[in-house]
């Protein structure tokens, strides 16, 4: 019955999950860690919101309906789940990163806080990597330049970014985001440090 845990510990196969405040680049730095290294192995989400125009269906997201999330939800397809930012839901398929970790490849996760809270329940040997933003007000410039969202939605993400900069304590690691290359690289190493 029961299946064999994925070595989420210390070893050949890591688990790092990355999470931060909305705007800090953490979208950013899983894309250019998919460029630049592509033996690390980066899960793909999914989640109930609708694309942005530059976002391809599998490679960012999985973009599903509210009745697919909810059948995956009931299916327990998804090693955590949540609803961001009051607003849509996204989740992390469980396949996935288990035959990932089976293969013995390094694996990242992208999520929120609440996300990384769920998983520190069900792969506690998992590296916890926050990451941070030079300043506050650097993010909320980050969040106004890269003009994504409406003022209401701006609003509602720095209202959840206070809260997300105040769990940075319960990371095993923090990664300022000063600038996009030397976090990948920061990250690269703890992937690959196994320990
Ligand atoms: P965005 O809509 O800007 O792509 O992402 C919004 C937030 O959702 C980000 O903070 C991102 O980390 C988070 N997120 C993306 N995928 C997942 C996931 O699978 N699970 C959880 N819990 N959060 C996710």
């Amino acid at each position: 019955m029961s299946s064999p845990a994925p070595d989420a510990g210390p070893g050949p196969s890591r688990l790092v999950v990355l999470a931060g405040p909305t705007a800090v680049g953490k979208g950013t730095v899983a894309g250019r860690m998919r460029e630049a290294n592509p033996d690390v192995w980066i899960s793909v989400s999914a989640t109930t919101r609708a694309p942005r125009p530059d976002e391809v269906d599998g490679v960012h997201y999985w973009f599903v309906s509210d009745d697919e999330f909810d059948r995956m939800v009931a299916e327990d397809e998804l090693l955590e789940w949540a609803v961001v930012h009051g607003a849509a839901r996204y989740g992390t398929p469980r396949a996935p990163v288990e035959e990932a970790l089976a293969e013995g490849r390094p694996a990242m996760l992208e999520i929120d806080l609440q996300g990384a809270r769920q998983v520190r329940e069900t792969m506690p040997g998992a590296l916890f990597v926050f990451l941070a933003p030079p300043s506050f007000e650097e993010l909320e410039r980050r969040l106004v330049g890269r003009g994504t969202e409406t003022a209401e939605e701006r609003a509602r993400r720095l209202d959840t970014a206070h809260e997300e900069l105040a769990a940075e304590s319960e990371f095993d690691v923090t990664i300022v985001n000063r600038e996009v290359t030397a976090a990948v690289d920061e990250l690269v190493a703890l992937l690959k440090s196994g320990s």
